[in-house]
């Protein structure tokens, strides 16, 4: 299996090989870097070739360019020596060391830059294309964890829809690398279903997700993606309606998951096949189409307990599901709600204890405080005018007996602002004696724009099947004296 950069990104990016572009803390832009001199990604912060982008360690702050040649964004005018001096040359971008002065085509862009990140599952949920509603960070972080998905497991989903989840649960499940044992030599031999034995012993090794999705292009979108994203050996994406056809593959192994995740508009109707033994109203007599007897396969492990979340918006959807789960033997059946917020919390910062030395005071504590401080600010400031007015207008009056004159003095003084050097003393005074900054409150505020989809998530445990050699087995192992 070639590493995939979502399980093994290494420390540079790679050429043909999937990076992501910070633009902001949650804007990022993905891009398949191509190893062309011709290909550009142009972004509303500037144009990124990708001969910039590539071989450069993740996190590097890379500039933006004005590319020439057709490929132009913004003016063509030659900003290089902006570039330059900011120090954020191609060669330092690429860290080839390579001199900027050897391209002709691009020019460093006065303004622009972004980060160059690895790909990650929540990279991925904030940049892929939406083909429908996805499951994003908060929430799936949770449904994996009551999954209690490891790496080795083997989760089923349905439906794919724009494969966030996916690839999350893909790196959940994976178990690593590993051995070189199985790459390649066995890929060919077919056992007894058809199935090749190299890929059903990889699927085992490496961990599984079994993606269903019933559209058939969002199926083959995410297949195409798996398969760019060097996944195709963690994640099988079907094109089939679940409700109609369960989760069993013809000509394939059944995937024996212990762990089943649910995006769908009716997950009633898939519960059926999830099951340890046939619905009770399932056909099994002879297909009359091509003489076989119809047989049932669970798609769940037999050996092991399965966890089971579905995930749906509405309340109704919820009560339709728990009453399946009674029906079909799931237990546990339990309710949660996310509702996620962002809380930013900080210390205030009370900032220099100028106090007194400007006439302008240190951050209030209260909005009241703040207001009385403007309105005393304000009132110094008019007074100081009104004074210095009457001043003018009084030139008889004895300066030293005159107390406006002494007012505008005193205002003046504290209105001045300190010189630089006043300023710097101030400043290494309360350094010495360790009070540059107050002790603030601590503060807390939330951020609006945490992206989260609102939905029920019902979670349910499957017990493994009990059969009858497991009690005799038990019977040996733990023999009663009663
Ligand atoms: N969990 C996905 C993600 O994170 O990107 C989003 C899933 S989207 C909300 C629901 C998907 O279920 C749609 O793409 C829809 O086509 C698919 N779907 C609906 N009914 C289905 C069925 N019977 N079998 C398989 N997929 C189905």
């Amino acid at each position: 299996m070639a590493p995939s950069p979502f399980l093994s990104p290494g420390p540079t990016s790679q050429p043909n090989s999937l990076a992501l572009l910070a633009l902001r803390r949650d804007q990022l832009t993905a891009i398949n870097l191509k190893d062309s001199p011709d290909a550009v990604t142009n972004t509303r912060f500037g144009s990124f070739p990708h001969k910039t982008l590539t071989n450069v360690p993740w996190g590097t702050q890379v500039r933006a360019y004005t590319v020439h040649g057709g490929h132009a964004k913004g003016s063509k005018k030659r900003k290089r020596a902006a570039g330059k001096e900011s120090g954020h040359g191609k060669g330092e971008a690429n860290g080839t060391g390579e001199n900027e002065e050897d391209d002709d085509d691009i020019e460093a862009a006065a303004t622009g830059f972004a980060h160059l990140v690895p790909p990650t599952p929540e990279a991925w949920t904030v940049s892929l294309p939406h083909r429908t509603q996805v499951v994003y960070t908060p929430d799936y972080s949770y449904v994996l964890q009551r999954l209690k998905v490891r790496p080795g497991d083997c989760l089923v989903e349905a439906g794919s829809g724009s494969g966030s989840f996916t690839h999350a649960a893909a790196r959940a499940v994976f178990n690593g690398y590993g051995s070189q044992a199985f790459e390649g030599n066995e890929m060919g031999e077919k056992e007894g279903d058809g199935e090749d034995v190299g890929r059903r012993r990889k699927r085992k090794k490496y961990g599984h997700v079994y993606s269903f999705e019933y559209h058939e292009p969002r199926a083959k979108c995410l297949q195409k993606e798996i398969k760019e994203h060097g996944l195709e050996d963690v994640v099988t994406v079907t094109n089939r309606d679940v409700y109609e056809d369960g989760f069993c593959v013809e000509g394939a192994e059944e995937p024996k998951a212990n762990a089943v995740f649910l995006d769908l508009p009716a997950p009633w109707m898939a519960l059926k096949h999830l099951s340890r033994s046939p619905p009770e109203k399932l056909d099994l007599s002879i297909d009359q189409q091509n003489g076989d007897a119809r047989t049932w396969r669970s798609p769940l492990d037999p050996r092991r307990t399965v966890y089971l979340c579905t995930f749906s918006p509405c309340i109704e959807q919820v009560q339709r599901t728990v009453e399946a789960m009674r029906q079909l033997g799931w237990v546990d059946i339990a309710m949660t709600e996310l509702l996620h917020k962002r809380i930013d919390v900080r210390r205030e910062r009370v900032g220099l204890q100028e106090e007194g030395l400007r006439g302008v005071n240190a951050n209030p504590a209260t909005v009241e405080e703040a207001i009385e401080r403007l309105r005393e600010v304000e009132a110094r400031t008019s007074r100081f005018f009104e004074a210095q007015k009457e001043s003018k207008s009084s030139k008889g009056a004895k300066e030293e007996a005159d107390p406006l004159k002494a007012e505008v003095k005193h205002e003046a003084t504290r209105m001045k602002p300190l010189s630089k050097k006043q300023r710097l003393d101030t400043i290494k005074e309360q350094v010495k004696e360790r009070k540059i900054w107050k002790e603030g409150r601590l503060v807390h505020r939330t951020e609006p724009e945490m992206k989260t989809h609102t939905s029920y998530l019902v979670f349910a445990v499957l017990p493994r099947s009990w059969t009858q050699e497991d009690e005799e087995n038990a019977a040996r192992e733990w023999p009663t004296n009663v």
